[in-house]
């Protein structure tokens, strides 16, 4: 629409003219009409219109200038009420049910007053309610936390028939301590008769095992069934290899391998060599471990499975192998030596554990230990490496040994001939501590031995520390084969 800015303009009537097909004839008499304003706006321009109305009032020019003006405001008006209002948006002052409304759906600090979820204001078409309706069902999740699965589920609401009736379909499921806590329980709840019962329990999921869930629903009966969805585990050991450097612990951990692995793996090497001696900072660890995957993406890592050292010098190999956990050499010979079984060599035994009547004293008696028959002068060794705690003169004992081997372990050797070390000296396995006698209370030259598990006497021969397992047959065929399997994994996280 042409306005007076366009009427203003000298160039308005030509620029009209130039296009009169594209504007269409509407345009192109709005153009007409702008030329003769135009024209007119000019014969009045030249007719001296621009008057200043504070000069010489009431003479006929002064007049002329206002008619002039009168005729501007009321062409302004006339043409004014004819154009459309500006759109623009100004807002009513607001009711406090709509600012209160509008302070529920805005974000803001809780701190400021803000409501946590949506609610509507009271206004006609909504009002407050004497109590919340329920929701028919409830889906939600929870965590087993420290207190166990079924701390978990009454947190979540559930009813002790609902408990009870999860407890005994599990029980053939999960053993021992349960379910792991941290694991997530996503469950549905559904609609109860009334606010004092609890709600039912319609479905629940779970890890409930590494290797499988469960999936507890309630069938057209009203009885919650339990399903059991088995997880794939893929049980390939971790072979991790890597060079010691500075510290074997920290080689091993940068590898991946957890602490308590590691101490497994120090303890285990520290029966076949000497941790401080025998390992250099080129040498390089070669741990295996056990290892689940789940197809879902977790893995578990188990106990250690084979520990060995490459130090070009004498490479340790080392597996554990039966159902005891013991370490052996790829030769099948435990690394964990024990008692040596007989402390005197080729000696015949004796007198056994137990209760028996005592010769010298003539009455029975427990014999704490068992005696082997030698010639006097017979060495006596140490069944195992230790410190000698006492050695002297025991009363009946006669001249009498006792090495502590750590561990709440201790052994005794009495009525000696000569004793061979001193209070307070390290012994190794095997070493010569005295010869057979029969000082004290004796009957003849033998070695009364004697072996303390935590202040107990215990039978020498029964002892399980005993040790000195060595494999053999088809057990080795099969301990040896399983070590060539292990040993050809590929290494993973190793760093070279
Ligand atoms: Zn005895």
């Amino acid at each position: 629409m042409a306005t007076l800015a366009d009427l203003a303009l000298a160039g308005a009537p030509a620029q009209a003219r130039d296009k009169p097909s594209r504007k269409g004839r509407h345009r192109e008499m709005l153009a007409r009409s702008g030329a003769a304003l135009h024209r007119t706006a000019t014969g009045i321009a030249e007719a001296e219109i621009l008057v200043d109305l504070g000069d010489s009032i009431g003479s006929g020019r002064w007049w002329r200038g206002a008619a002039t003006l009168a005729a501007l405001i009321g062409a302004a008006v006339t043409i004014g009420g004819r154009t459309p209002t500006l759109v623009g948006h100004v807002p009513a002052t607001p009711s406090m049910a709509e600012l209160e409304e509008r302070q529920i759906g805005a974000i803001s600090s809780l701190a400021g007053g803000s409501e946590t979820g949506r609610r509507a204001a009271p206004t006609a078409m909504a009002k407050r309610l004497s109590e919340t309706p329920e929701r028919p069902r409830i889906e939600l999740t929870a965590k087993v936390g420290s207190g166990g699965l079924e701390a978990a589920l009454r947190r979540s609401g559930l009813g002790k028939a609902d408990l009870d009736r999860i407890r005994s379909l599990l029980s053939g499921v999960v053993s021992g301590s349960g379910v792991k806590p941290g694991t997530d329980l996503k469950m549905v709840l559904g609609r109860r008769e009334s606010r004092a019962d609890p709600r039912p329990l319609e479905h629940l999921a779970f890890r409930a095992t590494f290797d499988s869930k469960v999936e507890f629903s309630r069938g057209a009966d009203g009885e919650l069934k339990l399903k059991r969805i088995p997880i794939r585990i893929d049980n390939t050991p971790l072979r991790v290899t890597g060079v010691v450097g500075t510290s074997l612990d920290r080689a091993a951990r940068a590898a991946g391998i957890p602490a308590h692995i590691v101490a497994e793996y120090r303890r285990q090497m520290s029966y076949a060599i000497d941790l401080q001696r025998d390992i250099g900072r080129r040498d390089r660890f070669e741990i295996i471990v056990a290892n689940r995957r789940a197809e879902t993406g977790e893995s578990e890592m188990g106990g250690l499975l084979y520990a060995g050292l490459i130090n070009g010098r004498s490479n340790v190999s080392l597996m554990r192998w039966g159902n005891k956990g013991e370490f052996f050499w790829q030769n099948g010979e435990a690394v964990k030596k024990g008692l040596i079984r007989s402390p005197v060599s080729g000696a015949r035994l004796s007198s056994g554990f137990g209760m028996r009547f005592h010769p010298v004293l003539g009455y029975g008696r427990m014999h704490k230990g068992v005696d082997f028959a030698a010639r006097t002068g017979t060495p006596i060794q140490a069944s195992a490496s230790g410190t000698v705690v006492m050695a002297g003169w025991g009363g009946g004992y006669g001249n009498v040994v006792v090495i502590d081997h750590g561990r709440g372990l201790r052994t005794r050797y009495a009525h000696m001939h000569r004793i061979g070390v001193k209070n307070g000296q390290q012994v190794s396995q095997g070493q010569t501590i005295g010869q057979v006698g029969s000082t004290g209370l004796s009957t003849g030259p033998h070695l009364h031995y004697e072996v303390w598990q935590n202040g107990v006497a215990v039978d020498p021969r029964q002892a399980r520390f005993m040790g000195g397992t060595q494999l053999g047959g088809g057990d080795l065929r099969q301990f040896k084969g399983e070590m060539a399997r292990l040993k050809a994994l590929p290494a993973a996280g190793g760093v070279s």
